[in-house]
C-alpha cells in the first residue's frame, strides 16, 4: 500500500534508485554502491508493503525527523545497534561544540543598552536561536535575535547554524530591519524542509534609545517601562512557512532604566503538573523589574522558575534575553 504519508520519501528514494542504478551499470562493481542500491530497493519494497517507517526491533514508529533527513534508517533511536549510537553520540557532541562557539557574548553593554541572556537547551544541543550582532558599518546598530525551531536534535541545531550565517552574512548590508527579515525568510524558505520554521523576535536598537521589532509568532515580548508594561504582538507567520509573506515591525523607544524581555516557549510554557509558568505570571514579575539591571532581572526569573518546578527537568529549549537601557 502506498500512503500519502511517504510520498515526498517514496519520489526521492525512487530519484536514488534511478541515481544509483546508472552509476553501478556504468563501472566496475563497487560493493558499497550495491549494498547501498540493495538498501534504497529494500525501503521502496517497504513503502509498498505498508511496513516502512517502524523499528525492525520493536516495531514502534520510527522518529519522523529521522525518516525525513535519512529515508534508510530501519531502527528507531532506542534500539540503534553499537556502532549506530556511537556515530550518533559522536554526532551530537560535535554539533553541540558548534552550536556554543556560535553563542553570542553574555553581558555586554553597547549603545547604551546592557545585555544579557541565558541560554540553557534541553538536551545536549537545543533549537533555541539566541544571537546579538553589532553591525560592522558605521550604524554601529545591535541586532538582537531569539528563534525557537520547531523540532529537536540535530536537525534543529543545523538550522540555528542556517539562521546564524544568514543574519550574520546579511546584517552588515545594513538593511531596513523588515527587508532583513524578509530575506531571511525568503532564503530560510529556500533551503529548508516545508515541516521546518522558527518563531522568532528580531530587533535593531540604536543609541538613541529606539528599537524596531520584528514578532514572527514568536512568545510576546515585553517591555519593562517605570509605570507601563508593553507586550510586543506577533507582527507576522513564524519564518520559514512562506516564501513570499511580508513582514512588518513595531518601533517603541526605550528610556533610562528600561527593559525589555525576550523569552522562549521553554519559559512560559514550563510545566508542573498540569500548570503552566505562564504569560501572566512572568508579566507580573516584569512589572517589577523597572530599573533593574539585566544580569539581575535573569536571576529573578531563573529563581521564579526554580520555585516553580524545583524538580523537573526541562523537556524544552530555555532562552530568555534582557535588553536594559542605561542612559
Ligand atoms: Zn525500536
Amino acid at each position: 500500500m502506498i500512503t500519502n504519508e511517504y510520498l515526498d520519501i517514496q519520489n526521492q528514494l525512487l530519484d536514488r534508485q534511478r541515481k544509483l542504478k546508472k552509476i553501478v551499470g556504468s563501472i566496475e562493481e563497487v560493493p558499497q554502491l550495491v549494498g547501498l542500491l540493495k538498501e534504497v530497493d529494500a525501503a521502496l519494497e517497504r513503502i509498498d508493503n505498508g511496513t516502512y517507517g517502524f523499528c525492525i526491533t520493536c516495531h514502534d514508529q520510527i522518529e519522523k525527523e529521522r525518516l525525513t533527513a535519512d529515508p534508510l534508517v530501519t531502527f528507531c533511536l532506542d534500539h540503534l545497534d553499537k556502532s549506530q549510537r556511537k556515530s550518533l553520540e559522536q554526532d551530537l557532541e560535535l554539533a553541540s561544540q558548534v552550536q556554543n562557539t556560535l553563542l553570542p557574548k553574555n553581558n555586554i553593554i553597547k549603545s547604551g543598552f546592557e545585555i544579557c541572556y541565558h541560554y540553557l537547551p534541553a538536551g545536549l544541543i537545543g533549537g533555541d536561536y539566541c544571537d546579538l550582532v553589532v553591525s560592522k558599518n558605521e550604524t554601529n546598530n545591535l541586532y538582537f535575535i531569539l528563534g525557537d525551531i520547531t523540532g529537536k536534535g540535530i536537525a534543529a541545531s543545523m538550522l540555528v547554524n542556517h539562521l546564524y550565517a544568514l543574519f550574520h552574512s546579511l546584517i552588515d548590508l545594513d538593511l531596513p530591519l523588515v527587508d532583513l527579515f524578509n530575506r531571511v525568510n525568503r532564503l530560510f524558505c529556500e533551503s529548508t524542509l516545508y515541516t521546518h520554521f522558527a518563531t522568532m523576535v528580531c530587533g535593531k536598537a540604536n543609541s538613541n534609545g529606539e528599537i524596531e521589532i520584528c514578532n514572527a509568532g514568536h512568545c510576546l515580548p515585553v517591555l519593562v517601562k517605570e509605570n507601563e508594561l508593553i507586550s510586543i504582538d506577533s507582527t507576522g507567520l513564524p519564518v520559514g512557512l512562506f516564501h513570499s509573506f511580508g513582514y512588518s515591525s513595531q518601533k517603541l523607544s526605550m528610556d533610562k532604566g528600561d527593559s525589555l524581555l525576550i523569552y522562549s516557549d521553554g519559559l512560559s510554557e514550563a510545566r508542573k503538573g498540569d500548570e503552566e509558568f505562564g504569560v501572566e505570571r512572568i508579566n507580573q514579575i516584569a512589572k517589577r523589574l523597572f530599573n533593574t539591571p539585566a544580569a539581575e532581572t535573569i536571576k529573578i526569573f531563573l529563581e521564579s522558575l526554580d520555585n516553580f518546578t524545583p524538580d523537573s527537568k526541562s523537556s524544552d529549549d530555555l532562552t530568555l534575553m534582557v535588553i536594559h537601557r542605561l542612559e
